[in-house]
């Protein structure tokens, strides 16, 4: 079984897809961290963010690997190419450099078809912004999560001062949200866009907690 979670920057996907993933016994795919990985990899060999040919290369070359602890279902770190990039891919250079990188579609359908590869040998939560519409429409749980700008900027501020990555700085990290968002929502391809059949939860204003077991309550629904 899939369960899909879409939505914009901030919006508690990763948070809530790893309780889901351990609530469920599901395993979880953060596919926000391949885009970064790749990302990762074109500023550290010195590929052009614009080039299309080029980026794709690099994402169909590369090895992404996810890090876990012993029968733990949710990974713990992100290696490419074996470099453990786990916190390098969550800065603001790279915040910055994933909008190209995830626009260019030879990155795309690369990374596509490794998520269903992943995806299609196991019970997964799968987080990302085009999990319901493109990489799994047959997903039995499709979820759009969604906050307003001002409490997923709150949310960053707050993850990353306790990642220590990343800025703390609440004007920048809401004006590069706003950047994303508008990055995420217009790219040509696989727009940021909620699947017909996916369930919208607003999560402004909600405990986390309460997000979780709605979401838990669809994919039983779906079990039973
Ligand atoms: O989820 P996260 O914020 O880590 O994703 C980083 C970036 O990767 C997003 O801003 C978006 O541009 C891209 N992304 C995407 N499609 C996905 C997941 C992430 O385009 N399925």
């Amino acid at each position: 079984m899939i369960v899909a979670i879409d939505g914009p920057s901030g919006a508690g996907k990763s948070s809530v897809a790893k309780v889901v993933a351990r609530e469920l016994g599901f395993s979880c795919l953060d596919t926000g961290a391949m885009y970064r990985a790749v990302a990762w990899l074109a500023l550290h060999d010195g590929v052009a963010l614009d080039d299309n040919e080029a980026l794709g290369k690099l994402a169909h070359d590369c090895d992404i690997r996810f890090g876990h602890e012993d029968g733990e279902p949710v990974p713990k770190q992100v290696f490419v190419n074996d470099n453990d990039v786990t916190d390098a891919i969550r800065t603001a250079e790279i915040d910055k450099a994933v909008s190209p990188v995830s626009a260019a579609p030879a990155v795309r359908e690369a990374l596509v078809y490794q998520q269903q590869r992943i995806g299609n040998v196991g019970n997964y939560v799968v987080e990302g912004r085009d999990i319901g519409t493109v990489v799994f429409p047959n997903a039995e749980v499709k979820v759009f999560l969604t906050a307003s700008a001002e409490e997923r900027a709150h949310r960053r501020v707050r993850q990353n001062a306790d990642r220590c990555i990343g800025s703390i700085d609440y004007e920048e990290v809401y004006a590069d949200l706003l950047r994303r968002d508008e990055a995420d929502t217009n790219r040509a391809t696989s727009p940021l866009k909620k699947a017909d059949d996916a369930v919208e939860i607003d999560s402004t204003g909600d405990h986390i907690e309460t997000v979780i077991a709605k979401i838990c309550d669809l994919a039983k629904e779906k079990q039973a």
